[in-house]
């Protein structure tokens, strides 16, 4: 390859480039007349027509009045001449941007024998730009909004969460209230009832109402006042070893009067030898007691409950099933039964009465003791609800007592 083809190459390379780029030059001599013209010519005003010796200000007219700066560059004075952004309308109307730079043209002798004009259509990367900027300033202008809205929000925030304290506190003032004195009638109730000979059956029969009331207020009052407690994160559970048999049977006692008044049969099964389970004795009484009363509760009359005890499959935790063959959960309803204060749309089939706080209180419960709760159910066939507690490896003989307070 010969120094003429590589030339040719190259000349090649700079004529596509001014096309592909939107470039145009004009070589013009110190008297300011077009010598050379090359690139997409249309670039210069009426170029087309542009010949050879015109003058520079007919082709690119937004010149005139620059004529000191140009003359500067000529006598070198000046290293180049800027007009960015240029505008210019096309015959059709359409308005263009150009870019124009005005450097000296030098001879071999680094001389400089006249100007060179080079010109370029900046049309796309002007509305490319302005576009950017508009987005950048609607952008900024969201950013301003979002964040006026965070502030706002917060300011929500804050005021709902003063609203929940005080809610909480105006919950937890009035059960501990209400609670004193359902204590002082309930105790006043057994005192009458221990003396039956006293009463009339009519007098025993209203009391006996008075008794379910007062109990039934009293688990309400309980229950919001546990749902104040462990919102709060002031719940304490004492931690020992315990026996989740004996649990569950004196849950089982605890229910036998409402279990014989709906004729239903209880079945209680465990497997042999089931280790000690490390929880609170108390609340984990409260969770049976609050699983086995629902399956009571939410099944008709001779229906089956079965508890079921045994281990998990990783033999970590002592599991307690309790199935029942009650009215059932409808999907929809599923996710949200562990919500406070939610009850599914078929309770009243049941017709018995509740709060939705039991299995919301007794999910915390479970759960702050490093169990789960759970369940399955069909519509109409029955429910099984999970509970677990944590075993106890612990050899010893005296009891593992640990406090765990919800932070
Ligand atoms: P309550 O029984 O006082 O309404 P819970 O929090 O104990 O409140 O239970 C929430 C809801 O879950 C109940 O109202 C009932 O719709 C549903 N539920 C709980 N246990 C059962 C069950 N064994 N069978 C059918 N539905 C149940």
């Amino acid at each position: 390859m010969n120094s003429k083809s590589i030339e040719q190459a190259e000349e090649q390379v700079a004529a596509y480039l001014l096309q592909e780029r939107k470039f145009a030059y004009a070589i013009v001599n110190a008297e300011l007349q077009v010598v050379r013209l090359q690139g997409d010519v249309t670039l210069f005003f009426s170029a087309a027509d542009t010949k050879v010796g015109d003058s520079i200000y007919d082709i690119a007219p937004e010149l005139v009045g620059a004529e000191l700066d140009l003359q500067a560059v000529l006598r070198g004075e000046l290293t180049e001449y800027r007009l960015p952004y240029v505008n210019r309308s096309t015959a059709e109307g359409e308005l263009r941007y150009y870019n124009l730079v005005v450097l000296p043209f030098l001879n071999a002798q680094q001389q400089i024998i006249g100007l060179l004009h080079i010109v370029q259509d900046m049309t796309e990367l002007g509305r490319l730009e302005q576009a950017l900027v508009q987005q950048r300033n609607e952008l900024s202008l969201l950013n301003d909004q979002v964040a006026a809205r965070n502030l706002e929000l917060a300011a929500a925030n804050a005021e709902l969460h003063q609203l929940d304290q005080v809610k909480s506190r105006f919950i937890s003032v009035a059960a501990h209230e209400l609670r004193n004195p359902l204590a002082s009638i309930l105790g006043y109730l057994e005192i009458m009832q221990e003396d039956e000979e006293m009463l009339t059956l009519d007098q025993q029969q209203c009391l006996n109402v008075i008794q379910r009331s007062s109990q039934r207020l009293l688990s309400i009052t309980n229950n919001l006042l546990d749902l104040t407690t462990i919102e709060s994160g002031r719940i304490e559970l004492d931690l020992q070893r315990i026996n989740v048999l004996t649990l569950v049977e004196h849950a089982a006692t605890e229910l036998q009067p409402r279990i014989s008044a709906k004729k239903q049969t209880l079945i209680l099964d465990s497997v042999a030898d089931l280790p000690m389970a490390l929880c609170d004795e108390t609340r984990s009484l409260q969770i049976l007691v609050n699983l086995l009363g629902n399956a009571v509760k939410y099944t008709k009359e001779h229906g089956t409950i079965t508890v079921r005890l045994s281990l998990t499959e990783d033999e970590e935790f002592i599991q307690v099933a309790v199935q029942d063959t009650g009215i059932g959960i409808a999907e929809e309803d599923k996710d949200k039964i562990f919500r406070s204060f939610f009850r599914a749309s078929n309770v009243h089939l049941s017709g018995e009465s509740g709060t939705g706080l039991g299995l919301n209180v007794a999910l915390s419960l479970a759960e702050l003791q490093g169990g789960r709760l759970w369940f399955e159910s069909k519509l109409q066939e029955g429910s099984t609800f999970y509970v677990t507690f944590p075993r106890d490896d612990s050899e010893g003989e005296h009891p593992r007592r640990k406090s765990l307070v919800k932070t």
